[in-house]
């Protein structure tokens, strides 16, 4: 327990006497005495100054006619130096020149008088109401002090966000104020084990994995602030430690948060007795400040480790995500061009039975030394380039997708598709019909919006199996004001029943029998990332799928 201001713990108050005159400091002395103050004597001013500023009194009562230097001269002197200026001085003067000495003695800076002769129990009371109030004044300002400390502590602690950070200007703030040589922070983790500590000021070599042990069992268990006046007054073990390390006294007290004790929090210094209970009280006050402050701060840094956490896992899933779709992307083409492949090996094979007949009947004309028929090699020629064109359609579907967005000619496009698609719709029985009027390039991506329209078309195509009419048209539009580039294919084909429509751009939704239930899905994320818009309209025998896309100019 910390005893409270009033009862100080320490001696009776000093009071020092000055007079010339040996019998009245003698009768001074025994009033005094015999009240139980201790009393100093000096028998002039001068001598009076230097006392007072070697035993710091709590009460100097003055004469003033005195050799050497009056009572005046030393109570000017006293009230001039900053270590006595606050000292309380009782004048003592003779009533034949009261009141004279009297309005001197305030204007130089004295508390009171007493005229001689005087009655002792007066002398007595007025001695004591000088102490009191002169102790009175010396709390508020301590606590004055201690305020504007706090003040100052908090008030940057609150500021401060991150732990290290805090903990630095904690410490250093207690080493500024309480004049220690060491301050220390520790904290303790749900177990109370120490988990974080920091020490400025003088490291603590030997102290240091001490205190971790030492501090936390003692704080946790005893729930008491800590006050060592002398280091040497110590179990053995931590006596050693503090010497090793030149401590000889300091003050520790527990951080709590919601009645939990989670650390704590000491200053150590060189001095023996640097501390007094207005420390350690300061420190508590210190702590309580500290206790949520630091608090704060750990929530802080766990509120950023979880969002530095959720981001990595966003960014992680986000990554997983791309790939999955990269490769629903390529499923849905190699699904799509599997749907042509018999198509495509048809359009590949029918060239070759020609073409190989024409070479044969070319090496005839060589073996027999007969003059090379040119146009049997146009024909070979004109062959061999069919085939590389629809070779090389089918790399563009081959390859890795490109992602670049460039000026994109979608007549062209709807070529390159129908080298592709030709033959087998041809043998579907659907009559196609391209009415490309666009003139203006989108923008976009080849690759992906030739996946489009090969999806429409390979759709088109499931629903007339009876064969039917395919319409591909493009056409410059508007959009909203604004010059865009429209791209419809209609079939007249079974439908979409009004129920189902609604999802038909789910993914994995299909009426097919081994249908995979991507190529609308995929095509729609492909148009809106393009910018665009694609719209169904369905009637029985006539389906209308229509594409809007940015130009190359507004992109
Ligand atoms: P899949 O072709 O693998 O079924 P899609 O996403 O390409 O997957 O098409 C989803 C569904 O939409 C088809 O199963 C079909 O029911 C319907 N559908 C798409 N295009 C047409 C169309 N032109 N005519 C009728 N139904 C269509
Ligand atoms: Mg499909």
């Amino acid at each position: 327990m910390i005893d409270s201001d009033s009862s100080d713990g320490k001696l009776p108050p000093l009071v020092l006497i000055t007079d010339d005159n040996p019998q009245a400091r003698m009768l001074l002395r025994r009033i005094l005495e015999r009240e139980a103050f201790r009393v100093e004597e000096a028998e002039d001013g001068e001598s009076a100054v230097q006392k007072a500023r070697s035993l710091l009194p709590d009460l100097v009562l003055m004469d003033i006619q005195m050799p050497v230097m009056d009572g005046f001269e030393a109570v000017r002197l006293l009230r001039e130096d900053s270590l006595t200026e606050r000292i309380p001085i009782i004048v003592v003067t003779a009533a034949a020149r009261d009141s004279i000495d009297v309005a001197h003695g305030f204007g130089l800076g004295a508390d009171d008088y007493i005229l001689k002769p005087f009655n002792s129990s007066e002398l007595i009371a007025r001695a004591r109401s000088k102490i009191k109030a002169r102790r009175l004044e010396d709390t508020l300002q301590r606590r004055n002090a201690q305020l504007g400390i706090l003040s100052r502590i908090g008030a940057q602690l609150v500021r401060a966000l991150a732990l290290p950070e805090l903990a630095e200007y904690l410490l250093d703030a207690l080493l500024d104020h309480l004049k220690g040589s060491s301050a220390i922070l520790l904290l303790l983790d749900d177990t109370n084990t120490p988990n974080f500590w920091l020490v400025r000021g003088n490291s603590l070599e030997r102290l240091l994995p001490l205190l971790v042990v030492w501090l936390p069992r003692y704080i946790v268990e005893y729930g008491q602030p800590v006050l060592i006046e002398d280091a040497q007054t110590l179990e053995p073990e931590l006596s050693t430690a503090f010497t090793a390390d030149q401590i000889r006294s300091g003050i520790a007290v527990s951080l709590a948060y919601q009645g939990r004790v989670f650390g704590a929090l000491a200053v150590a210094s060189q001095q023996t007795n640097q501390f007094s209970k207005y420390d350690l009280r300061l420190l508590e006050a210190v702590s309580a400040q500290a206790s949520l402050a630091i608090r704060n701060a750990q929530l802080y840094s766990d509120l950023q480790a979880y969002a530095h956490n959720l981001e990595a896992m966003v960014q992680t899933r986000t990554e997983a995500l791309q790939k999955v779709q990269q490769q629903l992307l390529r499923a849905d083409k190699l699904a799509a061009l599997g749907t042509l492949a018999a198509g495509i090996a048809h359009e590949i094979n029918n060239p070759l039975q020609p073409l190989l007949t024409n070479l044969e009947l070319t090496l005839e004309d060589i073996d027999q030394t007969r003059p090379i028929d040119r146009e049997l090699i146009e024909f070979a020629t004109h062959d061999v380039q069919r085939i590389k064109r629809i070779v090389s359609r089918l790399l563009d579907f081959a390859r890795p997708a490109q992602t670049a967005f460039t000026p994109l000619p979608l007549n062209d496009l709807i070529h390159e598709v129908m080298v592709l698609a030709g033959k087998q719709l041809e043998h579907a029985r659907v009559r196609v019909t391209l009415r490309l009027e666009a003139q203006q390039p989108a923008h976009g991506n080849a690759d992906q919006i030739r996946q489009v329209l090969l999806n429409l078309v390979v759709n088109a195509m499931d629903a007339m199996p009876n064969g039917g009419t395919l319409l591909i048209a493009t056409a410059d539009r508007q959009c909203e004001d604004v010059p865009c580039l429209e791209l419809l294919v209609r079939d007249s084909g079974v439908g979409i029943p009004p129920d189902l429509i609604v999802h038909i751009f789910d993914p994995f939704f299909t009426t097919k029998l081994g249908g995979t239930g991507l190529g609308l899905a995929i095509s729609h994320s492909i148009i809106e990332a393009h910018g665009g818009q694609i719209h169904v309209e369905s009637v029985p025998n006539q389906t209308t799928f229509t594409i809007y896309l940015p130009t190359a100019a507004e992109a």
